[in-house]
């Protein structure tokens, strides 16, 4: 038996207990759901407040310079690249993880002409799939995309996959892809790989160079707390950034954005893959954001979400297994990301239900409980209090209630 003195103990114990302090979490709320939207760093408002009223309002168009506005998708791009094993010059923060994997899709699709397919699987975002289906439609060159189940990805790479696309760690499941292993695998058939790290980035020691990967996109407002509707980030190895011929050439791309050239010609570097002007507001929040990582050892921030996971799932098997809640979510360390997903035909309902109780996790279709462990503000207590509250919703079947089912726009 799991006891609550031991829970306190693993808190006491934490080192990364600390950075709660820097997140503005509401009172009496477990917020489990950084893999949807991340929490709202303390000195995010004021940071952003001083940019609209100084920046923007007194210094106006001088800001570009003055305030350096126009190299933030760089310098915020190099930020985010410590954090997943990438080199200063190889990431920039910019649009969204769909329009970034539209653009490096395209491009690299590209770079393996002879080839017509793309690989991915079903454990994929739809979203990821569904700018799969575009890209092929907009090239018209017969390019089809082959689904897998995910752990057949390795199997189905042949000689005609150009380009395979998958995510990290399945939005559902949880289950964590082996990115060394699929990336050997994928070049050893002459094909490229871009991630999808939505739901690695901030959450665990990502090793993009250590993985020799090729390409990878994500997002800033899941474990990276930037705020809805955040910037994105991309990832072009250094080695592929001199042929990566974007497919969105636009100004902020060009070599020369301020000679107002007829003719496009690309920047050199991972500043080619950059479209249109940066979103100076969205680019402040996440970049300030981004300070609770500084300091922070992304293998601290991995050991503790496995801890937080473990415990949770510890606890659930003692204390949920009897309600019919299945843990779906991978136990082995090196095959699971840092969310536990929990199995159960009302899972809509139970989460509303435990929302009522102020413990907020979401619902993925068609039956999945998602609960999302955020190192740099999760507790261990956390983890003690959402489960004990689950167990109550089940045992007096709050749930039930019909104002529960009803379906929001945003599950
Ligand atoms: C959250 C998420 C996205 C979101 O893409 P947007 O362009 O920000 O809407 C894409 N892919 C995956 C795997 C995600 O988890």
């Amino acid at each position: 038996m799991m006891d609550y003195d031991h829970v306190l103990e693993l808190d006491r114990t934490d080192p990364l207990a600390a950075s709660r302090a820097a997140f503005d979490l509401p009172e009496g709320v477990i917020y489990l759901d950084g893999n949807s939207l991340g929490a709202l760093p303390r000195h995010v408002p004021g940071r952003v407040a001083e940019v609209i009223g100084q920046q923007w309002g007194r210094d106006l168009i001088q800001s570009w310079n003055r305030h350096d506005w126009i190299s933030m998708p760089a310098r915020v791009g190099d930020r985010i690249a410590r954090l997943i094993g990438a080199e200063s010059g190889e990431v920039v923060a910019a649009d969204s993880t769909s329009v970034n994997l539209m653009k490096l899709l395209s491009a690299a699709l590209a770079l393996r002409p002879e080839r017509r397919t793309i690989l991915s699987d079903n454990g994929n975002f739809p979203n990821d799939l569904y700018i799969a289906q575009g890209v092929a439609g907009l090239l018209d060159k017969e390019h089809r995309l082959r689904i897998t189940d995910p752990d057949q990805v390795a199997e189905a790479i042949d000689e005609d996959v150009a380009v395979i696309m998958l995510t990290e760690v399945d939005y559902r499941s949880g289950r964590r892809h082996d990115m060394s292993d699929l990336t050997a695998r994928a070049h050893a058939a002459g094909a490229l790989v871009i991630w999808d790290l939505c739901h690695s980035a901030g959450a665990m020691d990502v090793d993009l160079n250590g993985s020799n990967a090729d390409m990878a996109v994500g997002c800033g407002y899941k474990y990276l707390n930037g705020g809805p509707g955040a910037p994105a980030f991309m990832f072009v190895a250094r080695r592929l950034q001199p042929v990566l011929k974007p497919a969105l050439s636009g100004w902020m791309g060009h070599d020369q954005p301020f000679a107002f050239d007829l003719d496009y010609r690309p920047a050199a570097g991972i500043l080619r893959n950059l479209a249109g002007t940066p979103p100076i507001l969205g680019l402040t929040a996440l970049d300030a954001a981004l300070d609770s990582f500084d300091g922070v050892d992304m293998t601290r921030v991995r050991a503790k979400s496995l801890a937080l996971g473990d415990l949770f799932v510890a606890l659930a098997r003692e204390r949920l297994a009897c309600y019919g809640l299945e843990i779906i979510t991978p136990e082995a360390h090196d095959v699971r990301g840092s969310q536990i997903s929990l199995r159960h035909p009302e899972a809509y309902a139970i989460i509303q239900a435990l929302i009522g109780e102020g413990v907020i996790g979401d619902f993925r279709m068609p039956d999945i409980a998602r609960f999302g462990l955020v190192p740099l503000y999760n507790s261990f207590a956390d983890i003690w209090h959402a489960i004990e509250r689950l167990e109550g919703v089940m045992a007096a079947g709050t749930y039930r209630q019909p104002r529960f089912r009803e379906r929001l726009a945003v599950t």
